[in-house]
């Protein structure tokens, strides 16, 4: 009888709780750092609704020259590396509580040692700026996106989330 009870209530938390996350105060988004050390407003752009190629951009480029560092936004897990068509070397970083991914394109690399499954912390360095995929060689710029991650977690799978608001209160806390 107690073990029934006790089921009914894990179904009920399980069923709560990936409602309650992305709108509680444990939005990752709010403890970004800026993803280029030394950014300045007038780098950030909010080009998130342009069309670009015939899709909604649904990003934030910062043009960098090649090889700048890139750093983790937040705390998180490396969750795929991967090389695409139009992203090129690519990042996709889950948060601690698997709330949201952070996306990291065009990248000339990856850095040394980084690998799926990999802890990393916010402000460490990732991969570096870069012009892969469908970027123009000329341009080299960081694509930086956020997805909102449905409850399977798939890091191919999430709701396109603007960076920009969240990139301006990083830059503008001054980290
Ligand atoms: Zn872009």
């Amino acid at each position: 009888m107690s073990g029934a009870i006790g089921l009914r209530l894990c179904v009920c938390i399980a069923l709560l709780l990936p409602a309650f996350l992305p709108a509680g105060t444990t939005s990752s988004i709010l403890d970004m750092t800026p993803p280029i050390s030394r950014l300045a407003l007038a780098d950030l752009r909010d080009t998130f609704e342009e069309v670009h190629s015939g899709h909604r951009h649904e990003a934030i480029d910062i043009l960098e020259p090649r090889r700048t560092p890139v750093h983790a936004v937040v705390s998180g897990t490396i969750r795929k590396l991967f090389l695409s068509n139009p992203g090129g070397n690519t990042i996709y970083q889950f948060d601690d509580v698997g709330v949201y991914c952070y996306y990291y394109a065009h990248l000339d690399g990856y850095a040394e040692g980084l690998r799926e499954g990999m802890r990393v912390e916010r402000g460490d360095i990732i991969g570096y700026v870069g012009s892969t995929g469908n970027a123009d060689a000329r341009t080299p710029h960081l694509h930086f996106a956020i997805f909102e991650l449905g409850p399977e977690r798939l890091w191919w799978k999430g709701k396109a989330v603007n960076p920009y608001p969240g990139l301006v209160d990083a830059v503008k806390r001054g980290n």
